[in-house]
């Protein structure tokens, strides 16, 4: 089994000017790589630090251009969405925001971009919720990732005070655990 011993961090809701820079210093320090799902919009704002990802050997996926919740979105508009991120992120990896996506949405994605894969995660920094101390959001990541897991985090400001506790706790973590932090390349 090639994930025996691999974990897979990702972070979505990017690019940010300073957050994305910080993840990427601490990515780097843990000689560990990752997952961004960016937002369309941003990549637009932040070339240079989209093309530092891609440099620094992580992977990217499309979260759609402008964060939209699949629920509350005809089809028309979401995949017309989709493919204006696809325009700048060249990866066949997608992330619906929110986790949220109709059926056929999923399918019209696969029809538009036939190699696309749609990742999910099973484990939930919780980094965005306000509600939680930097330390629930690092026992949500230690106690629930497993050898195989993709991790959500998300560089973006309303996770950045939990995030930048945790993260570096996080990689840590893993490095004692002897698991390899990598990129997804499905
Ligand atoms: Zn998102």
């Amino acid at each position: 089994m090639p994930d025996e011993n691999s974990v897979f961090i990702t972070f979505d809701d990017g690019l940010h000017p300073t957050i994305t820079p910080f993840v990427l210093a601490e990515l780097k320090k843990a000689n560990a790589k990752a997952t961004f799902f960016c937002i369309g919009k941003n990549v637009e704002k932040y070339p240079e630090i989209y093309e530092q990802i891609l440099d620094e050997g992580h992977a990217v996926g499309n979260h759609t251009q402008n964060h939209k919740n699949g629920w509350n979105t005809s089809n028309l508009v979401y995949f017309r969405d989709v493919l204006s991120a696809a325009k700048k992120i060249k990866s066949n990896l997608f992330r619906p925001p929110y986790g949220r996506i109709k059926f056929s949405q999923g399918t019209g994605i696969q029809r538009l971009l036939p190699d696309t894969k749609i990742i999910m995660w099973d484990v939930l920094s919780g980094d965005f919720d306000t509600e939680i101390s930097p330390q629930d959001c690092l026992n949500n990541v230690t106690d629930n990732t497993n050898p195989g897991s993709i991790i959500v985090f998300h560089d973006s400001e309303k996770a950045f005070e939990r995030l930048e506790f945790t993260l570096p706790h996080f990689l840590e973590f893993c490095e004692a655990q002897e698991w390899a932090m990598k990129a997804l390349n499905l």
